[in-house]
């Protein structure tokens, strides 16, 4: 049997396309897979990390499909310990859904959650339409932690989650 002290639920949102499922995917599989092979049958994803000698389980959750209508479930939003919003740093569009992301964290997640904003896709350095200093801004703005990753490329992927799962211990 697994071993492990403490188990905490992450959950991703943001528009589709922005890159959630493939840095799920890099984080627990250390893949980046080609085309559209991103979609995953499952739900949830689990890694199991070290942090301070002890066994931290991370049960990640992405959406499949349904941020698509907006329409994710406030269970799913309720159950989460960790909320990463994603948006694509080359899609001014997947920025300006920002609000609405907002609002339903405010409406549906626990009061004060972890909440992370990234912006995804920093490899494409020529199309990026979202300065970095803008999703900081807004990050300060919802008291939320702000990192800029590329899936594609591992950059911040593993720093994201070990932060996290690192503020949840020191909580726990
Ligand atoms: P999701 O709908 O938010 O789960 O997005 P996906 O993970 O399915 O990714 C959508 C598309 O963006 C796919 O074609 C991916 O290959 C691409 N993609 C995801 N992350 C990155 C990244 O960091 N860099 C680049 N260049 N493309 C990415
Ligand atoms: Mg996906």
């Amino acid at each position: 049997m697994e071993d492990y002290k403490y188990l905490f639920k992450i959950v991703l949102i943001g528009d589709a396309g922005v890159g959630k499922t493939c840095l799920v995917r890099r984080f627990t599989q250390g893949l980046f897979p080609p085309g559209q092979a991103a979609t995953i049958g499952v739900d949830f994803m689990i890694k199991t990390v070290e942090i301070d000698g002890e066994r931290v389980k991370l049960q990640i959750w992405d959406t499949a499909g349904q941020e698509k209508f907006r329409s994710i479930t406030q269970s799913y939003y309720r159950a989460a310990n960790a909320l990463i919003l994603v948006y694509d740093v080359c899609s001014q569009a997947t920025f300006d859904s920002l609000p609405q992301w907002i609002s339903d964290i405010e409406s549906f997640a626990k009061h004060k959650v972890l909440a992370y904003l990234v912006g995804n896709k920093i490899d494409q350095i020529n199309s990026r339409e979202v300065p970095s200093y803008i999703g900081k801004q807004w990050a300060d703005r919802f008291e939320m932690r702000f990192l800029e990753t590329s899936a594609k490329d591992a950059e911040n992927v593993d720093i994201l989650f070990y932060d996290i799962a690192m503020e949840l211990t020191k909580d726990a």
